[in-house]
């Protein structure tokens, strides 16, 4: 990546900026995490998940932060916009970290800004 920048003008490391930044997602909408699908036992003491025909599967979003992880239930009303929101911040962050390198490599050369 860093590479393929410095054989860039720094015209088109702009304009490269600008088009990355335009793809950016909606901070509103950013939702940190993962989402994942899970099977579980219930709580009954007699129940077919006690033998092994297990409940699910439930949808979970994985947050890291602040040093710890934590698993909220996803209910199934709003799987389809969490995973949405889920996926533009992820989109978004990538293009972010691209725009940085893009930023770092004007700073290399002096011309950030
Ligand atoms: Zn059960």
């Amino acid at each position: 990546m860093s590479g393929d920048l410095q054989a860039l003008s720094e015209r088109q490391l702009y304009a490269l900026r600008t088009r990355l930044a335009a793809g950016v997602h909606d901070p509103q909408l950013t939702l940190r995490g993962a989402l994942h699908q899970d099977m579980r036992q219930c709580s009954k003491e007699r129940c077919r998940c006690k033998e092994g025909e297990l409940h699910g599967p439930y949808t979970y979003l994985s947050v890291y932060g602040e040093g710890r992880s934590r698993t909220l239930y996803v209910p199934q009303a709003v799987i389809e916009i969490a995973s949405a929101h889920v996926q533009v911040t992820r989109q978004g962050e990538a293009l972010m970290l691209e725009i940085s390198q893009v930023n770092l490599e004007l700073l290399r050369r002096r011309a950030l800004r």
